[in-house]
């Protein structure tokens, strides 16, 4: 078994934990920054999500803007893209999430 497999399995096992402790709503979009006004895209406004989905981006260390190039959420398995100009969703990090952004759940599209 591979490196990368391992690891794959370990971030869809996290992933499946943070599942089981916050439901993902529909709601998720709530609080995009989007780009309207000419403005950068920020994903950081949790405002309306439960305690527990804020607390799980922080547990996460969810950013805007990834530290590694080659991981951001664009490039996540868990990443849903938003309309162009807007934040997207995630499958297990609730809120707005930036394609730039990066958590520690990251793990690449098969
Ligand atoms: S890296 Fe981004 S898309 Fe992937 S799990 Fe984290 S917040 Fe979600």
């Amino acid at each position: 078994m591979s490196d990368s497999k391992i690891g794959r399995r370990d971030a869809a096992r996290r992933a499946l934990t943070v599942l089981g402790a916050v439901m993902v709503a529909p709601s998720a979009l709530v609080g995009c920054g989007g780009e309207e006004g000419g403005g950068a895209l920020t994903c950081t406004d949790t405002t309306g999500l439960a305690a527990a989905a804020v607390a799980t981006r922080e547990s996460q260390n969810y950013t805007d803007s990834s530290p590694n190039a080659e991981q951001k959420c664009s490039g996540c398995r868990f990443f849903t893209a938003g309309q162009a100009g807007h934040c997207g969703t995630c499958q297990v990090v609730q809120g707005p999430i930036h394609p730039d952004g990066n958590c520690s759940l990251w793990a690449a599209q098969s």
